[in-house]
């Protein structure tokens, strides 16, 4: 799986998504996670890539050009890999006023081969640039923040860990909260007892059926009581 980050703020990406298990999937070169700097493609000597915008108001906005040539800087490079222009890659817009994003849908997306996020900033994106380029909107929730690159950093972890070989072992994505619905049961780890807390008799037994009946229980209890809404 290869991810492009259009971004204002590279560093932003680089520095976050090199640790850990992610890391460790660039290195073993399961995962591609490319930041492309929008600055790099303003045609003036200013490097200039936000303006005031049109009719008033707040703020600034990133304006449509730059967008537009790091989108096809990056739709060019996909397509001379793949020695093929038949599917246009994927691209997504993190915006507030997008499709919430949810494990269904990182489901769907690590399907793909190529993933393009463009990051807003400021007051967002000159509203033309999104009419050419018809990316997927897609938010994190229901709040504004300062740029996309968290929100898509977000979404490249969540999708990163269904890529098949990123996980050690992929059980742990199959048992996780949001699969059949449900939210993932406690867990306990040594000492068999802390302060005066003990695990739970039923996963000391090695009886596997009667431990796979307590987790499944307790994962339905836990969604009634934090996240009923799951359950309809
Ligand atoms: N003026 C915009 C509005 O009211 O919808 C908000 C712009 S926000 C300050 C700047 C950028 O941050 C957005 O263009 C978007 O890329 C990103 N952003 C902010 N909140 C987000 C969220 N909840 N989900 C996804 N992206 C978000």
């Amino acid at each position: 799986m290869n991810f492009y980050v259009m971004t204002l703020f590279p560093e932003m990406i680089d520095s976050c998504m090199n640790e850990s298990i992610i890391g460790r999937a660039v290195e073993k070169g399961i995962l591609s996670i490319k930041a492309v700097n929008i600055r790099d493609f303003t045609l003036d000597k200013h490097r200039k890539v936000d303006d005031y915008p049109y009719g008033g108001g707040a703020g600034m906005l990133m304006a449509a050009d730059p967008v537009v040539r790091t989108w096809e800087h990056i739709t060019g490079e996909i397509v001379e890999r793949k020695k093929s222009s038949d599917n246009r890659p994927k691209t997504i817009y993190l915006t507030p006023w997008g499709r919430k994003f949810d494990q269904n849908a990182a489901k769907e997306l690590a399907k793909e081969e190529d993933l393009i996020f463009i990051c807003g900033h400021y007051e967002g994106i000159d509203e033309r640039a999104l009419e050419i380029i018809k990316p997927d909107f897609y938010t994190i929730g229901d709040y504004v923040l300062t740029g996309g690159e968290l929100p898509a950093m977000v979404m490249m972890d969540t999708i990163s860990r269904l890529v098949p070989g990123v996980l050690n072992n992929e059980d742990s994505a199959v048992y996780e909260s949001f699969n059949e619905n449900l939210l993932e049961h406690p867990q306990y780890t040594r000492p068999e007892e802390y302060r005066g807390l003990k695990v739970p008799e039923v996963l000391l037994s090695g009886h596997h059926a009667n431990v796979e009946k307590w987790k499944k229980e307790k994962s339905v209890e836990r969604t009634k009581k934090y996240r009923p809404d799951l359950l309809q």
